[in-house]
């Protein structure tokens, strides 16, 4: 063999080695196997922990997770509280761990929990990357101490009762008032640090009535006090309504064309159930919006006078009406009406009969022009059919001011005022909020005397 030949097979040998090399360093750098990413651990810088629950940890890592340890440590000694060897292929593994019985001081509050982690890559020599984390754990097995300070003796279906109370965690994390229909009512801070005020309300589609205090702290410890309500019930008309023809095709019509005209093509009646149906639905929805807002800042008291929005208003119809129509004595559909009309002249001026702020004045479908005002402590009164606005939304009214004029706008077929009031966005009866006596019994002299409970 030639020299020049031996040399180039040395060069080409040589070549081919270093190809290699670097197609095993390409291959290392950006392989899945080498990935250098350390594992993920999902975890908070501190963690309130009431030891009946096992404390969720969970680690990640794209390689997968080699092994992973987690120990507890009491400022002397360190408990290892899981320690584990994965084989299987696991992108994520959940811990659950639990608090050692025995080995760490029991009557230590603060702990300093540690993750090791180690993932399946073959970066680091075959060693794996590694992550580790520590966080605070404070050990809260404490409930939040609930007490009812005051509330009210009864509530009737439909309407309204008021509850005191006292509520104290280092670490509370929520705050309401649970009922059996699925409404939580929130409270707000009343009077003193420490110390919730609240009303809660029955509506007159639920048959029966119960509520809790539900207090939750960060280490999930949670206590429920019963309100203890004397139960009223009350029953609300039901009628039957003809529809006429008359009706269909002026008033309901006209509704379709101003506030719903792609819905111009329905025939009559389909009309009528959009109207009573899908228009009241979103209607009513808006007005749950802005009556549903409650303060969050500490309130020294509460107090309004009975309402009277309509002067020498005669009552033409009730609140909780159930309302079943007909066509042709057929059923077509039905509706609950949510407040009280009332009727005097045309286009009577109607007041607030106290402070507010203005929430909402603009045309609302079935209630046509539409004014709501906000009373603190989630208190509302709504004012229908106006046929002009005295104010505009943003403005803060006066008791005594006059705020519109009733007429005809929305679903009204004589010139009327639909009023009503709403508490934490469910719809109430007025009258209640309109009696002196109700009012006393049922929220000023609960406030009152809770007041002096405080202060004792
Ligand atoms: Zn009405």
């Amino acid at each position: 063999m030639k020299r020049e030949s031996k040399s180039a097979v040395a060069a080409w040998i040589l070549g081919f080695i270093l190809v290699t090399l670097l197609g095993g360093i390409v291959y290392i750098f950006t392989s899945n196997s080498f990935e250098r990413e350390v594992p993920e651990i999902a975890f908070p810088k501190e963690i309130e922990w009431n030891l009946k629950e096992p404390l969720k940890i969970q680690v990640a890592d794209e390689s997968g997770i080699r092994f992973v340890e987690v120990s507890l440590f009491d400022g002397e000694k360190s408990v290892v509280l899981e320690s584990k060897e994965i084989t299987a292929m696991q992108q994520i593994v959940d811990l659950n761990v639990t608090f050692p019985k025995a080995g760490l001081n029991p009557t230590q509050k603060v702990f300093e929990l540690s993750i090791k982690v180690v993932d399946k890559s073959k970066w680091n020599f075959f060693a794996g990357n590694s992550a580790y984390a520590k966080t605070v754990i404070k050990v809260d097995t404490k409930r939040p101490e609930v007490t009812i300070v005051n509330n009210s003796y009864k509530i009737t279906k439909g309407g309204v009762a008021t509850v005191v109370f006292r509520a104290y965690d280092e670490a509370m994390k929520s705050l309401y008032i649970e009922t059996n229909f699925g409404k939580k009512f929130y409270p707000t801070p009343f009077y003193k640090e420490g110390y919730y005020i609240s009303f809660v309300a029955w509506p007159t589609t639920v048959e029966n009535f119960s509520a809790s205090i539900v207090a939750t702290d960060r280490a999930g410890n949670i206590s429920r006090s019963h309100i203890a309500y004397f139960l009223q019930d009350k029953k609300y008309k039901t009628s039957t309504i003809a529809l006429s023809d008359r009706f269909l095709e002026g008033k309901i019509t006209d509704l379709i064309s101003e506030m719903a005209p792609a819905q111009s093509s329905l025939l009559a009646l389909e009309k009528f159930k959009y109207v009573n149906e899908e228009m009241r639905k979103g209607n009513e929805e808006a007005i749950l919006k802005v009556t549903s807002n409650i303060p969050t800042d500490l309130i020294k008291g509460f107090y309004l006078k009975p309402f009277y929005p309509l002067r020498n208003g005669q009552v033409v119809a009730s609140f909780g009406d159930h309302r079943f129509y007909e066509y042709n004595k057929q059923p077509v559909s039905q509706s609950f009406h949510l407040g009280l009309d009332f009727a005097s002249n045309a286009q009577a001026s109607m007041q607030t009969s106290n402070d507010g702020v203005v929430v909402f004045a603009r045309e609302n479908g079935i209630y046509g022009n539409n004014i709501i005002i906000s009373h603190g402590l989630g208190v509302y009164s709504l004012y229908g059919h106006c046929s002009s606005y005295m104010i505009k939304e943003g403005d803060v009214v006066k008791a005594g001011e006059s705020i519109a004029k009733t007429g005809v706008t929305g679903l009204a077929l004589g010139d009327h005022l639909h009023f009503g009031m709403y508490v934490q966005g469910v719809d109430v009866r007025p009258e209640e909020w309109m009696d002196e006596v109700w009012l006393k019994e049922s929220i000023f002299s609960i406030i009152d005397a809770a007041k002096k409970m405080i202060d004792r």
